[in-house]
């Protein structure tokens, strides 16, 4: 199986090294040759309007969000939750994403008193004790349809919410896992998600 990181912005290399200790075979993507080529893919954390609009500009925005429609397993971490969501509250003037997770996602929704912080979660599918989150100007997930998943929360202003959902072959999580030291987010997303799909299940 063929991972590729949408290498368009934000941390790639991050997440290659969180594939690669998980022990696939994982490498950056910016082409559409190089996209079709994949058989699973992970959007980083980053800026999502920016990586639209360069997915836009290099003519791979239609591509991605095809496959994205056809059930390739993607992942997608902060900005890369954004980007797969298919409705954005205070998202940016004309901001697109390439969608198929029935989520609306809240942009830069922990604001600026707590712009960025960490925390320990208990993730649902992942057994083995709380997941270390790191969360920079991160958004959270404000509605969900029936066919989402939430598998971890957070509470913040008095109430929880949802911060990494799952949507059969989609992924997405709020926080950061891939610069945590802690793979087992990639894990998850290798062993439960692309091998469901892969395996046809
Ligand atoms: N706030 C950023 C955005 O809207 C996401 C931040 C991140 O990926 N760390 O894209």
């Amino acid at each position: 199986m063929k991972i590729g990181v949408l290498a368009l912005q934000g941390d790639v290399a991050e997440h290659l090294q969180a594939l690669i200790a998980v022990g696939v075979d994982a490498y950056p993507v910016k082409t559409a040759a190089e996209i079709v080529g994949i058989d699973a893919m992970v959007i980083p954390g980053g800026e999502s309007t920016t990586i639209a609009k360069l997915a836009r500009s290099f003519d791979l925005f239609d591509l991605i969000q095809g496959r994205i429609r056809s059930g390739m397993p993607v992942y997608g971490s902060c900005a890369g939750m954004i980007l797969l969501a298919d409705e954005v509250t205070d998202a940016a003037k004309g901001q697109e994403t390439f969608g198929g997770l029935a989520v609306t996602v809240r942009r830069n929704a922990f604001g600026r008193q707590v712009d960025s912080f960490e925390t320990d979660l208990h993730f649902q599918g992942i057994s083995d004790g709380a997941i270390k989150a790191i969360f920079i100007r991160a958004p959270w997930v404000e509605q969900i349809g029936p066919e989402v998943s939430v598998l971890a929360e957070v509470a913040a202003f008095g109430h929880n919410h949802a911060v990494a959902v799952r949507q059969g072959n989609l992924l997405a999580t709020s926080f950061h896992p891939e610069i945590s030291g802690d793979n087992r987010v990639h894990r998850y997303f290798v062993e439960e998600v692309c091998r469901d799909l892969v395996s046809g299940k």
